[in-house]
């Protein structure tokens, strides 16, 4: 595999330097609560030596991780670039202008906000945003007003009242969807009126003529695209056609993938950015920078945006933002353009690696940087087989399949995702070796009855099979450590 750059950056002694700096800022922690210190210690141990899968999580750089440790955590800063409710914040807006700068040239968008502090955030900004823009600003002009505090009890009432009565189309928890794009228990279901589209019963891809159809039904004043757990590409071309059709506002939640989409492993139909009137996205995951999140936008939506803060946000996490834009400038070098590439190459490697094991894979393979098994293959439920993985060091995550029949909490799929192994160094040949030892996990493992009768969470994993399994990955994992040369 590639060498990886951020983490071992060339020419670079990273090792020594972020060593020395851990262990100074953990004796410092240490002297004030050793508990904190002693987890913290902990938490690299742990996850140097297991089998990180989950999809939705990577490893950050040194770089990046140090860069949230500052004094930048101090500061309130209110506002936005230049317009802040708080003094002498010169320089947060240098860290916000060069986070959402890199952004702008990393994506090829028009416009970038770079406060949200996690992608639930982004899609509250761009939800909020998009009403503002299309309901809110309309609705005052018809009204004769400039600002909403100049409206009378009753008009606002009024507007109010339409700004929560809205539509939004995005597609179904159960096919990959995710919480935040319409569903109740989640504040986006509380603010519209949600429908969902699905996948193909047969293919479990997306069916965009069905998609056209509940949009031509539903007139949605937003239609979605993006999802946590499908593992093909979408034509974001043509859900943008869908949008102009009916005079929806394409919002694209690219929160999983973006980092396919900075290293341009997506292109023209499957990059999100030149067809999204809004793209939202997380930058911890495949974009592997700080837990936070990010909001991209047309001119048309760009000053809706900008009033994130206080829309939706206080005062943002100006230490994170600055952690952004060393991430975002990480995913400016070539050499994460090789690091994008590899996560989907070895995505299609674990994907033939479970395949060729006899596993039942939902939509029968990848396209992207995630696999979703169908565990009831194996006679298991997704939490059945999470807890088995888990007992032999493998760290995945349950997940919905399409028309689940053991329900959302038990679940019948596990999710894979290659983006923090491959930063570790992984290729196609470990991640073949990986579908092997999970699959070696599954079949031995058998459901078990609870006390009070059957249960969906019980199980038993033949003796025997954890060690070998753990033996295993060890091997695998110390030729490809993390953070190499880092001392604690
Ligand atoms: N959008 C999508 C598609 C996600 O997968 C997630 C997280 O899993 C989010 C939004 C929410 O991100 P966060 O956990 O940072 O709020």
């Amino acid at each position: 595999m590639t060498a990886d750059s951020s983490l071992t950056a060339p020419g670079v002694e990273y090792a020594a330097t972020a060593s020395e700096a851990y262990r100074a800022a953990l004796a410092v922690i240490e002297s004030v609560e050793p508990r904190i210190a002693a987890a913290t210690r902990k938490e690299l141990a742990d996850q140097r030596d297991s089998l990180k899968l989950i999809a939705s999580e990577n490893y950050a750089s040194p770089a990046v991780l140090l860069t949230m440790g500052t004094w930048f955590s101090d500061k309130y800063a209110e506002g936005t670039i230049g317009h802040r409710f708080y003094a002498a914040c010169q320089n947060v807006d240098t860290v916000e202008a060069l986070a959402a700068e890199h952004a702008r040239e990393l994506f090829g968008a028009p416009y970038a906000y770079a406060q949200p502090h996690s992608g639930i955030d982004a899609n509250l900004v761009a939800y909020w945003a998009i009403l503002a823009t299309r309901i809110e600003a309309p609705g005052l002009a018809e009204l004769g007003a400039k600002n909403v505090n100049d409206l009378s009890e009753q008009d606002w009432e009024k507007l109010r009242a339409k700004l929560g009565n809205q539509r939004l189309l995005g597609m179904s928890l159960e096919t990959g969807g995710h919480l935040t794009h319409g569903f109740r228990p989640n504040v986006s279901g509380k603010m519209f009126h949600q429908r969902s589209y699905g996948t193909d019963p047969e293919t479990g891809l997306i069916d965009y003529a069905a998609v056209a159809a509940a949009a031509r039904e539903f007139k949605p004043l937003i239609l979605v695209a993006g999802y946590s757990a499908y593992p093909r590409r979408v034509n974001f071309a043509t859900m943008r056609e869908i949008a102009d059709e009916v005079g929806a506002t394409l919002l694209v939640d690219m929160a999983h993938f973006a980092g396919l989409v900075a290293g341009k492993v997506f292109t023209g139909d499957e990059d999100p950015v030149p067809h999204a009137h809004v793209t939202t996205t997380t930058t911890h995951k495949s974009l592997r920078g700080p837990r936070g999140g990010l909001v991209l936008a047309t001119e048309e939506y760009a000053p809706a945006v900008d009033k994130g803060c206080p829309m939706v946000l206080g005062g943002p996490l100006s230490h994170v933002m600055a952690a952004k834009a060393v991430a975002l400038a990480e995913a400016r070098q070539p050499a994460f353009r090789e690091y994008a590439q590899a996560v989907a190459d070895n995505a299609k490697a674990l994907a033939d690696g479970f395949l060729k094991r006899g596993a039942r894979l939902v939509t029968g393979g990848t396209d992207n940087h995630l696999v979703l098994l169908d565990v009831t293959s194996f006679g298991l439920t997704g939490r059945q087989a999470e807890s088995a993985l888990l007992d032999a060091g493998v760290v995945t995550n349950r997940n919905s399949i399409p028309a689940d029949p053991n329900g959302a909490w038990y679940t019948s799929g596990i999710r894979f995702g290659t983006p923090a192994l491959t930063t570790r160094g992984f290729g196609a040949a470990e991640f073949d070796r990986v579908a092997e030892l999970v699959v070696d996990v599954l079949k031995n493992t058998e459901p078990a009855a609870a006390s009070t009768g059957p249960s969906k969470a019980k199980y038993k994993l033949a003796d025997g099979v954890a060690d070998r399994v753990h033996a295993a990955s060890a091997e695998i994992l110390a030729a490809n450590p993390l953070y190499p040369g880092l001392t604690l």
